[in-house]
């Protein structure tokens, strides 16, 4: 039982990708209610359910309290456009790392959609600059956008980290709605960090 419905977007893409492996650690943005966090943690066996395999680590951020889960850690509100949940989420994080950032956030609706899309891009852009932060080479992002004017940004940021970006409208995802997701995979790390 997920939380959410937003859930069956995510295995959707991870069915197809094998983004989630065991013993991968994951970063969960707006992660409230909790469902993509349960995805998270049986993909990468966080609660040791399946004692075969590594054991992953999960942790979710939002700005809403998210109830506890078995196999997450969740920092409750918190805004991850702020640097200081950056530097918390990397003291959480095992080695200060992470295989997969994940973002679901999405800003409360204003009824304006350009304004909408715009705030949206903003915390898409800051996200990716805590995955800069914390990816491992080779690591993964999935992040919910709102097609718009501005999304090339948040695009060609992610084209120069990661080898591999591509768009994907899950079908669990309204046709009608302007939602799609970014997956950038292999994740060029900047010898300089
Ligand atoms: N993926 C979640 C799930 O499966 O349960 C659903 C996420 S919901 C569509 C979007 C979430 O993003 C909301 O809970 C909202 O509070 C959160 N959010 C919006 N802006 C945020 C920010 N700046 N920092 C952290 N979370 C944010």
């Amino acid at each position: 039982n997920y939380r959410c419905r937003s859930a069956f977007k995510l295995l959707e893409i991870d069915d197809k990708y094998k983004i989630l492996k065991p013993g991968c650690s994951v970063i969960d943005c707006g992660a409230a209610p909790g469902a993509w966090s349960q995805v998270a943690v049986q993909r990468v066996n966080s609660a040791g359910t399946n004692a075969e395999f590594p054991i992953g680590f999960v942790v979710g951020v939002d700005l809403l309290r998210i109830a506890p889960l078995d196999g997450a850690h969740f920092l409750s509100f918190c805004d991850v456009t702020d640097q200081t949940t950056h530097t918390q989420l990397q003291e959480l994080l095992p080695k200060a790392q992470a295989d997969v950032v994940l973002s679901d956030m999405a800003p409360n609706a204003s009824g304006f959609r350009e304004l909408d899309h715009e705030r949206l891009v903003t915390m898409c852009l800051s996200m990716v600059d805590l995955a800069e932060r914390v990816l491992k080479p080779d690591g993964s992002l999935i992040c919910k956008y709102w097609d718009g004017g501005l999304a090339h940004q948040v695009q060609s940021r992610l084209a120069h980290a990661f080898r591999d970006v591509r768009i994907v409208k899950p079908k669990a995802s309204r046709k009608e709605s302007a939602e799609l997701y970014f997956l950038a995979r292999f994740f060029k790390k900047n010898k300089a960090v």
